[in-house]
């Protein structure tokens, strides 16, 4: 299992913190995290650089959900 870890700043409380997902980033994917500090979200697109690759996350790692992976067209 691969997992990419990024950081994450929070757009409400500028929290940064680490966040995980399940998967390789796709560069034309929107992803949400939510900061563990204040709860909020924080939606993640144009991810030009993929994050550090694992297969191992962190533990203080938090989620981070794919919303939608947007169609070239
Ligand atoms: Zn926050």
């Amino acid at each position: 299992m691969t997992y990419s870890v990024i950081k994450v700043s929070c757009e409400s409380c500028s929290e940064s913190y680490q966040g995980v997902l399940n998967d390789i980033f796709q560069v034309n994917g929107e992803y949400a995290t939510t900061c563990p500090k204040c709860n909020k979200q924080t939606f993640i697109k144009n991810i030009l650089n993929g994050g550090i690759l694992t297969d191992e996350p962190p533990l203080d790692a938090v989620s981070i959900m794919t919303v939608k992976i947007l169609k070239i067209t």
